[in-house]
């Protein structure tokens, strides 16, 4: 991935701020206005994705939470209400059980904990698909829980705040995508019910541990998560006091002031919580216009992207952010199999990628949402009906495609939820017409200048290095059609209205903005020059090398031998047009390369040691 300079960076937030930037407490400037984004999201209708494989992971997500018992889902909270609780233990992390001991044991670790994400997802394929069944479950779901909330719920509960993010986060989605007409009611219901076990304000895990707390468990809540989904409450309606619990729970001190001014408190901190939680300041920004909080998510995400990740874009080895300058990067790939929390990371990366590109218009957040689509999520293995779930990337230097030991885990409940974001990732609306953002195979409607306008777009991309739109508009009209041209594309790279080359030039790295009237039937037509480069581990490993073409990483799979050069690894041969396979020659023979997508049960390898 293209490192942006973060002088760059800084440079662009502190202009935005005035040039007197005085960095006041955050907390002092939370009176001002909220901000529209210069780019806005479609609705969920608006975007269909057509045949492909994310499709088909949308398709597979849906059903699966359809077909998934309300009792079995319901039953942890109808136990701690005391009321009959019919149906089978669901078990892994979404059951009570006697076995939870923790670090060790995490059976039984927080029931219950994934049921908002799942009604979320669910709310959110119904707003994509219009589905009545699935209409009906996130109607019947909310309220099934309504009727068990109870304080006593949270009672000895080690993560009330993990939990209830979630929930609200469910039954604000309920409202907001499937209309239920309870979800809001319920919602405050819920509120009252946690607020007696969140504490006065978000704490870090040092603070939760100098204070008493059972067992270790009791130490990892997430309080610093929770002001995302309390904004968009307040937002959607909830309630005045949905905006005030946001405040309270602004990590400001320990995490964002830092972030603004530029400070990387990333090392040590669990990785996927503190990219979602940027995602409160976020939402701080654009209910408040505090520009230090939006400073703090640009900054953090820039330092997860220049100094955490990986080739893939995935970041977080051991789901713990590491010291720039450390060569821990390096290391995890002989120490550990868990270098990517996959699911929750990319759903938390695709969100603030998009929030960060709806204010700034930069196509670099589109291009890390690429790199994690092909790279990682695209490639989790599928839910199963016992709870086994994807959640760990292997980038070990033996590495391997694997379910993780404890069933229904946190990966459960956002797999569920990117998927079902896929479509609204892909595009977005802007003053003067629409972003095509990710070259994927859908469909966007939408009403431009009073025309009605579909836009197809039809691609094999990454592995065809093209993509084809088209455009249907029941009358003529002037807009504009902006293209992501990734940073990593080449000079080649040629962009054609109706067979002819567009006037201007499609820069690597920016949108490209097609502007002109444009009439029912014209084509677009992209050509990517997608080179291949090998990008280090961290610069202390600068001889371990992934190789990559376009937005791809190419994994080596089966056995290997021999060694690898670069002038090998920088030649590789894609073995028929349009396939997920290429051939690059070691000194003792022919190694298949391919997408993470493709990989089944094979070993991998994704870093080559090289002279
Ligand atoms: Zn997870």
């Amino acid at each position: 991935m293209q490192p942006l300079s973060r002088r760059k960076f800084l440079a662009t937030g502190a202009a935005a701020a005035g040039s007197a930037v005085v960095l006041r407490s955050s907390r002092a400037a939370l009176a001002g206005q909220a901000v529209t984004p210069q780019l806005s999201q479609f609705e969920y209708a608006d975007v269909q994705l057509l045949d492909g494989p994310m499709l088909e992971q949308f398709r597979a997500n849906h059903a699966f939470f359809l077909a998934l018992d309300d009792d079995k889902l319901l039953k942890p909270f109808r136990q701690k209400a005391g009321l009959p609780a019919p149906g089978e233990d669901m078990g892994g992390w979404y059951s009570f059980s006697p076995a939870f001991d923790p670090p060790k044991d995490l059976t039984g670790y927080i029931p219950g904990h994934t049921f908002g994400q799942y009604v979320s997802g669910l709310a959110r394929a119904y707003a994509v698909t219009g589905s009545k069944p699935t209409q009906e479950k996130v109607q019947r779901l909310v309220r099934g829980f309504a009727a068990t909330i109870t304080e006593k719920f949270y009672v000895g509960y080690p993560l009330p705040a993990y939990t209830f993010d979630k929930t609200n986060c469910g039954l604000i989605d309920a409202h907001q995508f499937a209309q239920d007409p309870q979800a809001l009611a319920v919602l405050n219901h819920a509120t009252d019910a946690v607020l007696p076990f969140l504490p006065e304000k978000a704490l870090t895990r040092a603070e939760q541990n100098a204070r008493p707390h059972p067992n270790v468990s009791f130490t990892w809540d997430e309080t610093y998560t929770l002001p995302e989904n309390f904004y968009l409450a307040y937002k959607r309606g909830a309630g005045p006091r949905y905006q005030k619990l946001a405040e309270r729970f602004l990590q400001d001190k320990d995490y964002f002031d830092p972030l603004a001014e530029g400070k990387n408190v990333l090392p040590g901190q669990h990785a996927y919580s503190h990219v979602n939680a940027l995602c409160s300041a976020f939402q701080c920004y654009l209910a408040t216009g505090s520009e230090t909080h939006l400073r703090a998510a640009r900054n953090g995400f820039d330092f997860v992207q220049t100094t955490q990740s990986f080739a893939t874009g995935g970041w977080g080895p051991d789901e713990t952010f590491r010291a720039p300058g450390s060569g821990e990067m390096g290391q995890s790939l002989e120490k550990t199999h868990s270098s990517f929390e996959t699911p929750c990371g990319a759903y938390g990366h695709f969100k603030i990628a998009r929030y960060l590109m709806s204010v700034s218009g930069d196509s670099r957040y589109g291009d890390s949402m690429e790199a994690v689509l092909y790279n990682t999520i695209l490639g989790a293995k599928p839910l199963l009906e016992d709870g086994s779930s994807f959640y760990y990337s292997d980038y070990n230097n033996s590495a391997s495609k694997f379910y993780h030991q404890d069933k229904w885990p946190c990966c459960s409940g956002t797999f569920p939820q990117i998927t079902a974001d896929y479509g609204i990732s892909s595009y977005f609306r802007g003053p003067r017409g629409v972003y095509v953002n990710l070259y994927v195979p859908s469909k966007l409607t939408w009403q431009q200048s009073g025309a009605r306008a579909t836009l197809t777009q039809k691609t094999n991309y990454p592995y065809l290095p093209q993509t084809n739109l088209e455009l249907q508009l029941d009358r003529p009209a002037e807009f504009a059609v902006a293209l992501r041209i990734p940073a990593w594309a080449g000079s080649k790279t040629r962009v054609a209205v109706n067979g002819k080359q567009a006037e201007g030039e499609a820069k690597p790295g920016a949108f490209f903005p097609i502007a002109r009237a444009w009439k029912n039937g014209d084509r677009i037509e992209v050509e990517f020059d997608m080179p291949t480069r090998l990008e280090a581990i961290d610069p202390q490993h600068p001889n371990t090398v992934a190789l990559m073409h376009g937005p791809m990483s190419l994994f080596a799979v089966g056995e290997l031998t021999g060694n690898l050069s670069r002038a090998a690894l920088l030649n590789p041969q894609q073995t028929s047009i349009g396939s997920s396979d290429w051939h690059v020659n070691s000194d003792s023979g022919i190694i298949r390369m391919t997408s993470f997508a493709s990989i089944q049960n094979e070993r991998y390898r994704l870093y080559h040691e090289v002279a």
